[in-house]
């Protein structure tokens, strides 16, 4: 029995007590929810995966991409980045990988972290053939039950991208056609066999893998914007109408499912993107890599994906994906990880400031380091930092004798007010 089916029996299962415990919201409401599909937990029937709550009322959550790539084959390193991204916070992992030995690093992957793992298994049905569009769908639907039987939580299949969005895309005006790599796998095969995408034609027998696993479904947005004029156009929204579709069929099936989106968007067209996405799917829990803002900042786009990522919150995403420092320019380093990570979980919390369910947690951080800020009291101020290693180092870089920090020094405002109301005895 999946867990979805047990949440529409009522039963309140393990999984289920962790994640309301966690979120410090009332199980029964967490039942509730999986059991309508508007929160996932992750969690493969044959691994021991510490379950995470992701969509309504649950805190904003991170995803961390790794993996190699066929120019950088490193597995170790690529082991070190997964345990680094579980200690920075993450809380999920996926294993992008394409090059090497793609079982092996799974398998390491699996035992490295206790967090969800998550995969694309058409990289690999792609990698068992000399040229991508050589795949049959024999391999796309091998490779899945591989990942599915070797404890794979959630895997991404592009089942949106299908006759009906490829045409959208032949009659649209888009600059980048399509950047997701899973995404222009499937749209090269489609073109070169002459058929539908086997993920969407037999859904229904990846629903069947799914659930023998319980393993999650991550729909993916083949469509995805590649740059902020790509944004809002047909073959996205035509793809989102799909995946809307198949959530309902996942649902139907008791099989958990989460909706990936773009991408490239601008600040102003984020919220209809989000909306425009949850409507369409069904108020599924949202999964998004970035939107990053604007195109021109490379090297900085953790920070672009930050800033849209916050944004989308506020209309309703659910799980961020980390962006570095590296996108659209190179592998990521164990460091552009970190930086990634960490500037991911500001945006996370920035959101879980004003989400229902999580607002009241988040603030009592904010009110603590606010009272901190105003008591000069450093120590409690880099308990409760994001990053207190940083904020110390920073802070002791340049440093003086004072109590104060060496922005202001003596002029420090908070202790001119402070002590000109205990000179005149008054109480603040
Ligand atoms: S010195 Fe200035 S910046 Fe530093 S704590 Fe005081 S008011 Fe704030």
């Amino acid at each position: 029995m999946t867990l979805m089916e047990d949440a529409k029996r009522g039963i309140i299962t393990p999984s289920i007590e962790t994640v309301a415990k966690a979120e410090g919201i009332d199980p029964e409401t967490v039942r509730f929810c999986v059991a309508k599909g508007l929160i996932a937990i992750p969690v493969n029937n044959r691994r021991e995966t510490l379950p995470i709550g992701i969509g309504k009322y649950m805190s904003t959550k991170i995803n961390a991409n790794i993996g190699t790539s066929r120019d950088c084959i490193d597995i170790d390193a690529e082991i070190e980045k997964a345990k680094a991204a579980e200690a920075f916070g993450a809380h999920a992992v996926m294993d992008l990988s394409t090059g090497g030995n793609l079982d092996e690093i799974r398998t390491r992957i699996l035992k490295s972290v206790n967090i969800p793992v998550g995969t694309v298994p058409i990289y690999q049905a792609a990698a068992s053939r000399k040229i991508v569009v050589e795949m049959t769908s024999d391999d796309m639907f091998n490779a899945v039950r591989k990942h599915a039987k070797q404890g794979v939580d959630f895997v991404t299949v592009h089942a949106g991208v299908n006759l009906n969005s490829l045409e959208r895309l032949r009659q649209s005006d888009r600059i980048m056609n399509v950047v997701s790599r899973g995404g222009s796998f499937t749209l090269a095969w489609m073109l070169h066999n002459g058929e539908d995408n086997p993920f969407y034609a037999e859904f229904d027998y990846l629903l069947e893998i799914a659930k023998e696993y319980d393993m999650t479904l991550s729909l993916g947005d083949g469509m995805r914007p590649g740059c902020i004029a790509d944004a809002s156009d047909r073959p996205k929204f035509m793809e989102f109408i799909t995946l809307g579709e198949l959530v309902k069929r996942s649902r139907a099936a008791n099989v958990q499912t989460f909706v990936e989106g773009p991408g490239h968007v601008p600040l102003n067209e984020i919220e209809l993107s989000v909306r425009g996405m949850k409507e369409l799917c069904n108020e599924a829990p949202l999964y998004l890599l970035g939107p990053i803002v604007t195109d021109i900042a490379p090297g900085f786009d953790h920070i672009t994906g930050a800033i849209g990522g916050a944004i989308a919150g506020m209309h309703g995403t659910d799980f961020l994906c980390m962006v570095t420092p590296s996108e659209h320019l190179a592998l990521p380093t164990l460091e552009d990880i970190k930086e990634g990570l960490l500037v991911t979980k500001v945006a996370a919390h920035t959101i879980d400031l004003i989400k229902e369910g999580q607002r009241e947690r988040a603030w009592e951080k904010d009110l603590s380091m606010a009272c901190a800020r105003r008591d000069l009291d450093w120590e409690k101020q880099f308990e409760l930092a994001i990053d207190g290693n940083r904020a110390r180092k920073i802070r002791d870089a340049r440093r003086t004798e004072s109590d104060t920090c060496s922005m202001c020094g003596d002029l420090c405002a908070l202790k001119i007010v402070k002590e000109a109301f205990e000179k005149k005895k008054i109480e603040k």
